[in-house]
Parts: structure tokens; sequence; C-alpha cells
């Protein structure tokens, strides 16, 4: 094959920070429909997917969960492998940055960079925002990071610095003679103009935490982790590598085609990265294709609006096509696209269960029942009507236009046009009523059901091997029960009107799109709520620097921006919970929270976790017994503020009533407590509501 056939798709790696949902596999299924389409087509297709590992965030995360940082990236690493397996993602490779092909990659990458000069050392003091790993320019110690609200830390470090300022008219030059480098436009206009309003170095290395890749020659410093995860695209094919067969890949596969990522990560891929490959003077990506976020229910998932959704919730249930399908018909590529159980249910009813798959099953039931399975000739010349070569022109039509939408990326319209063509059959079968002229006697009466049926057959045929793509699990399916063997064996690029065999034999005919009933929505919703780690009321309300809601932020190579440094943590305990897991209002305001302030704190005796404390309430001071002395030393908690459940039934724990409850997270595995807080001073006494 020569490399005019090649194509490589990749998506964003992704943050391990985040446990695996719906967003990411989003993108992936995007990756993969593309992937399989262009594999069909007979393109040697590598498709790369992987985990972005490092940073100070992961560091703290591993920290708070009472792990190591590599253990950590490990665990959800395998998270994300484990999901994509389960979804049939069809990827041919999956890096790590912790890898050693990686960091060895990376590192050859920074070399280049400071040998042709574009790398030079600086003093920075300013804001930084420790959760976005960004300095924030222009603010002052205290102010909160523009991007997520989290309060900045004031850093002074010597730091390398990347030339990003010498490559502006580069760029935009590159932008200009390249139409297609950044899709959609209103990304491609928005890249442009941050582009023409001025590029300021860039600082590339850190030296105020160790969990990164070591700069060369200089290893108190680490990489940024932007200039390390985004060369994951150069290292997964050989960049670096002392291989031969590497280096082969590297020259066979680089530059990628197409860069498949989330519209809150543009500038990092079509602006640094760009930066990045011209001053190490190789290739550019031809590529950088944005898509929207999802929103659950019109609101943008987060955190803390607790609304994240896992994809497992929905493949369990109704399979990996359902998800698909609706992803990809539903959200008009580009643009931000609601997700809701119920418009997957509706989605998969209408144009699954009933257009395709009543299609597919009462054409091929009628070629069992009629032809003993074998696929009928047609007769051009006895039993015509023009309605038949009204479905072959539109079947013709439908391949050129579906293949062209497609490459547009547009996939919602390329199905929507496909299902047009099912629809057009279906209808065909009503009004040509095969069951009535199966009933007649005589040649003509069973050419033209002949005529009929394989007309329906081969539309079906032609919408099965253009869906393939986006239905992989189904269309195979549909493809035995054609009788055409193994679907990813057929070139796609051959695909018109008349290729079905006549006289072939159908495979066993069986229904590939059961119904969904109503309790296909609850089936999800409760798994759902099994999934959901049952984060404490008790500990949210208060803890410590949590945004108000968790914004789009840039720095992050997930491609949906909602998640915080705690999700990997394991989960308290769970809450007693209403069947779908919710309570009202006036169940929570029954619980009485308060703020109280240590008076008085010592160990109790005979037990090491335990601590006696007496608090001040406002109204009065209470005992309190915590398990928190393992964690805690008496005399450091006197004076301290802590948010105590005030109408707790009083209870005996050691000889000792306990009047009330002291509110903590739970850490790690170990169930190590952290007091919950406030960033701001509050009067003794003041309710939490
Ligand atoms: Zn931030």
């Amino acid at each position: 094959m020569d490399k005019g056939k090649k194509f490589y798709i990749t998506t964003p790696i992704y943050y391990v920070n985040a446990r695996p949902h719906i967003g990411h596999a989003y993108t992936t299924i995007v990756c993969d429909a593309v992937a399989r389409r262009k594999r069909l087509l007979g393109y040697d297709t590598f498709f790369l997917t992987g985990t972005d590992e490092h940073g100070q965030k992961i560091e703290r995360s591993a920290g708070a969960a009472g792990t190591t940082a590599q253990k950590f990236a490990d665990s959800v690493a395998a998270e994300f492998r484990a999901l994509f397996e389960k979804m049939g993602i069809t990827y041919n490779d999956f890096i790590r940055t912790t890898e050693p092909r990686h960091k060895q990659g990376a590192q050859e990458l920074w070399k280049r960079l400071q040998e042709k000069g574009f790398i030079y050392k600086g003093t920075y003091t300013g804001q930084y925002c420790v959760h976005d790993e960004a300095y924030i320019d222009g603010a002052t110690p205290g102010d909160p990071c523009p991007d997520c609200g989290r309060i900045t830390e004031t850093v002074s470090e010597e730091n390398y610095y990347f030339k990003l300022s010498a490559f502006a008219d580069k760029l935009l030059k590159h932008y200009q003679q390249n139409p297609y480098f950044i899709r959609p436009e209103t990304r491609r206009n928005e890249v442009i103009a941050f582009v023409k309003g001025g590029l300021r170095d860039l600082s590339v290395s850190r030296s105020t935490f160790k969990w990164g890749i070591p700069v060369p020659g200089d290893p108190k410093h680490v990489m940024y982790v932007w200039l390390d995860a985004l060369s994951n695209y150069c290292t997964a094919v050989g960049l670096g590598s002392k291989e031969k067969e590497e280096q082969e890949k590297f020259e066979r596969y680089w530059p990628a085609d197409v860069h498949m990522i989330g519209k809150e990560i543009i500038r990092f891929h079509a602006v640094y990265w760009p930066a990045f490959l011209m001053a190490a003077e190789l290739p550019l990506p031809k590529a950088v294709i944005a898509h929207g976020w999802l929103l659950f229910e019109e609101s943008k998932m987060s955190k803390s609006r607790g609304n994240i959704v896992r994809a497992e919730s929905v493949i369990d249930v109704m399979g990996n096509d359902a998800l698909r399908y609706f992803l990809l018909r539903e959200i008009a590529f580009g643009q931000d696209g609601s997700f809701s159980f119920d418009a997957v249910v509706q989605r998969y009813n209408s144009d699954l269960a009933n257009d395709l798959g009543n299609l597919s099953s009462r054409t091929l039931t009628m070629i069992n029942r009629y032809f003993g399975g074998s696929v009928p000739y047609p007769s051009p010349l006895v039993a015509k009507r023009d309605a038949d070569d009204v479905i072959r022109d539109q079947a013709q039509n439908t391949i050129a236009e579906f293949n062209q939408l497609f490459d547009e990326y547009q996939f919602n319209r390329a199905l929507e046009c496909a299902w047009t063509l099912v629809a057009s059959v279906n209808k065909y079968l009503v009004e040509q009523e095969p069951w009535i002229v199966a009933e007649k006697e005589g040649e003509e009466n069973k050419a033209r059901l002949a005529t009929i049926l394989y007309t329906a057959a081969e539309a079906l045929r032609v919408v099965t091997a253009l869906a393939f793509p986006v239905l992989p699990e189904s269309a195979a399916k549909i493809w035995v029960q054609l009788g055409l063997g193994d679907i990813t064996r057929f070139n796609l690029a051959d695909l018109k009107w008349g290729q079905l065999p006549l006289g072939g034999k159908l495979g066993k005919v069986e229904p590939v799109f059961p119904r969904a009933d109503k309790s296909t929505i609850e089936r999800m919703q409760q798994m759902e709520q099994e999934r959901k780690p049952a984060a404490a009321a008790q500990t949210s309300t208060a803890a410590a620097p949590a945004p108000a809601g968790e914004g789009a932020r840039p720095g992050q190579p997930a491609t949906q921006a909602a998640h915080g440094p705690t999700e990997a943590a394991p989960a308290a305990k769970a809450a007693a919970t209403a069947p779908d897991g919710k309570i009202s209002i006036d169940d929570f305001l029954r619980v009485e929270m308060r703020v109280g302030q240590v008076k008085h704190a010592e160990k109790v005796k005979g037990a090491d976790k335990l601590l006696r404390l007496e608090v001040d309430i406002g109204s009065e001071v209470r005992q309190v017994v915590a398990g928190i002395a393992l964690a805690y030393e008496p005399e450091k908690l006197i004076g301290r503020k802590v948010v105590i459940v005030a109408n707790l039934a009083p209870r005996k724990l050691r000889g000792l009533e306990s009047n009330g409850m002291i509110v903590a997270a739970s850490i790690g595995d170990e169930g190590k407590p952290v007091l919950a807080s406030f960033l701001e001073d509050v009067p003794v006494g003041a309710k939490l509501k």
C-alpha cells in the first residue's frame, strides 16, 4: 500500500484524574466509526487512544487517596482500557504517558526544540492554578482562577520557556493556506483571533513538583504536562525510538490525518502543538477537528451537579450500537448536543427497532417463506414497475451522498440520508404488498414477488454496508443474515446497486433490534445510581475549594471538562436513599448541621481511633466522640472550626455519651478522615443548608 492509502486518527489522551464517562465515550466512538469506515474503504488505518498521566494534580490526588501517583494512574488507565474493550473500540494502540517509549520520545522532541534554539531559561513569579496547571496572567495573590474559580497560588520558579512568540505569523499563514486544518469554522475563527491577539512565550517546565518527565540535562525540572501530553501523537508511532521498525512506523503514519478533540482544548492542539512541530521541523497534522459538549438533559455535565453519566449504564442495558447510533445521529457534530436516557430509547425504538429492524426482518422472513431462503431473481422484463427503479436510483444517490457527508464529519446528516432510504423501502413494501402478490397464482405474480423482495433486500444490503461503521455489531449480524459472510472483508469503495448474489442462501434470520420497553429507562437510571460514588452530602457542603460550577477549562486533555480532583477517590459510604437514589429537600432539611468550635480535645483511653471533644455550637457546648484520633492530634484541634450534625440521637461509645457527629471526608482504602472546613471565616453556630 502506498502512503496515500494510510489514515492516522487520534483521540485526545484522557486525563486520569477523572474516571471514564460518556463524554470520553463520545469522542472515542466518533473516532472508532471513522476508523472502521476507513478500514472498510481499504485504508491502512492507525487509530490511537490513551491516557495522560502526569502533573501536579495527579500527584496530589494520589496523595489524597493514600497511594502513589503511578498506582493511581495504573488503576484509572486500566478503567479506560476496560471500558473501551467493552465498547468494542478498535484502537490500534493505547499509549500511556508514563510508558518508557513515550518518555523517550517526549525528551527527543524537547531536545530538538532546544537544538533549534526555541527553548530558553527564565524566571517566573505569578499566580498559578493547580487544578488547571496553568499560570494566570494578570492575577494577584488571592484571586480565583478565571477558568475554574479555585483560589490561585503564588509561585516563583525558574522555568524553561518555549519561544511561542516566534510562530504567530507562521501559524496564521498555515491556517490561511489550509482552510480545513481547523474544523469547524467557528473554532477556526476563534483560533485565528487568538493568534492575531499576539502570542507570548510559553513556560514549558515545572520545578515545584516531581510527577512528570524530567527535562533532558536538567532533571530538577519536569516537562509541562501539555508538551508531554501532546507529543504522544508522535511518540506512539515511534518518534525517538532507536528501533528501525519504529522509525519506519513514524515515517509511514506521521503526520496524523485527524486529531479529534473536544472544543475546550482547541488552543492546545491548533496553536501550541503545531508551533512545537514547526520548531522541531516535523510535519503538521492534516486536521484538528473539535466536537461540542454533551449536555445532560440540556445542562452541562459536571461533578458538582452530580449529573455525569457513565457509558456503561447505556451499553449494559441497550448495547453498544444503541449508544453509538444515538450519539452520531442525534448530535450535529461540532455543536453541543443533549443526552438523556429517554432520548436514547426514543431514537432506538424509532430508527432501529422500527425502521431498520422492520425492513430487515420482514424482507428476510418473506424471502425465507416464499423462496426457501434463496435471494430471488428480479425479472427486468416481465414484472417491472417504475417504483423498483425509484428505489434503485435512490439507493445509488444515497451511497454518493452518505459518503460525502460522512467524509465531512456530518454524521447526523449522513445517517439521516441513509434512513430516508430505509423509510422509502418500507413504504415501497407497503405499497407493493408482496404478501398479497404471494397469494396469487401464475408465473407473472411469482416474478413480481421476486422483484419486490430482491429490491428490498438489495436496498437493505446498501444501508447495512453504509451503517456498519456506526452499527458494527448489528450491521455484521444483518450482513450474515443476508448470506454475505464477514462484513469486515467487504470493500466499501466498491459499493453499488446490484451486487447481492442472486440465488444466494440467507443465513439464519433473527431479530436484531428487540424493542426497548418502558423499563429500559428505569434500568439505566438504576445502574447510574448504583454506580454513583455515594458522595457524602455531609462533606460536599463544607469541603475545601470547590467551585460553584465546574466549568470548561483549558489545560485538560479530556474531552469533557467535567471532573475534579477527588473523583477517583473511593466513595465513603452509601447514604440511605429512596429507590431512585434521591431524597427530597425536606429530608435534607431535617438534618441540622452547624458550625462548631473545638474547646477541648483528648484521647479516649483504650480506643486508638477515638477522641473526646467538647464542641461549642453557639447555643451550648456538646460532648462528641469522634473516630479521628489516627489523623488528628488532640492539641491541634483546639480552636478549630468544624461541621457538626447537631440533631443526631445521642449514642454511647466506650461508655461516653456522644451528642452529635463531626463531618469528615473519608479518603483512600483506609478511610482516613479529613475534617470539613471553610475557606472564609464563619461564626460559631451558623447553620449549614
Ligand atoms: Zn483553575
